[in-house]
């Protein structure tokens, strides 16, 4: 089995970047940030302040979390519920962020993780997956781009779909999230030392999405 992880900041466009890459060179795509906003909403559903460790970590014995296939296509069901459309509000990334700094969320869900890749030629995103999750991944790829970057594509795709955001908003909410997880104490959003960077500050997606096959290709040659 063939295992690339992708890891980068928030915003980085990894999610499309390594769906279509992933489509594209008939791999399984695995998008693990979904796990960790499905026990955000969990924890808003219940009125949990993300403070309260004890509390969070008691959430996690009530509640089951999997991720499904329909058509390709990821989706992620909290206690049976399809939750993937209800896990992309600021909010649930937000508080994604914040729970995923509990040891016990990410051991909660670390096994899930892994478990797709002994059966699955996968490409999966994260913040730890080349470090911590698949530490054996065949391709370690980091894509990054720069907070203003990645806040003015944000900005374009919430004006796409309607909406009337602020882009100074956005990019503090992008600052800060990088911030929570480039210096939180477990599994910190760092390169693999093994990883390969592409910084798509000056690239467009087009350009992204080549250079990140490009780079899978050579390696699984
Ligand atoms: O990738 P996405 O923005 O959906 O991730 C939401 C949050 O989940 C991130 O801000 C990060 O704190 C956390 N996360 C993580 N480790 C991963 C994937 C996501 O800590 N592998």
């Amino acid at each position: 089995m063939i295992s690339v992880a992708i890891d980068g900041p928030a915003g980085a466009g990894k999610s499309t970047i390594a769906r279509t890459a992933a489509m594209e060179l008939d791999f399984i795509y695995v998008d693990t940030g979904a796990l960790y906003r499905a026990v955000g909403l969990a924890c808003i559903e219940r009125g949990i302040q993300t403070e309260e460790t004890a509390e969070v970590i008691n959430v996690l014995d009530e509640i089951s979390i999997e991720l499904v296939f329909v058509k390709g296509e990821q989706r992620v069901l909290l206690d049976g519920k399809d939750v993937s459309d209800e896990i992309r509000t600021e909010k649930a990334s937000m508080t994604a962020s914040l729970v995923s700094r509990i040891p016990q969320v990410r051991s909660f869900l670390l096994e899930l993780q892994r478990s797709f890749s002994k059966t699955n030629n996968v490409i999966m995103d994260g913040r730890d997956i080349g470090t911590v999750v698949l530490p054996d991944a065949q391709v370690k790829i980091f894509l990054t781009a720069s907070p203003e970057a990645r806040a003015k594509r944000r900005t374009l795709q919430l004006q796409e779909k309607g909406e009337k955001p602020d882009y100074n908003t956005i990019l503090e909410d992008i600052k800060k999230r990088d911030y929570n997880d480039s210096h939180r104490e477990i599994a910190p959003l760092k390169p693999a030392k093994d990883s390969v960077i592409i910084d798509t500050t000056q690239m467009s997606l087009q350009q992204s999405i080549e250079a990140v096959k490009d780079t899978i290709k050579r390696r699984i040659k």
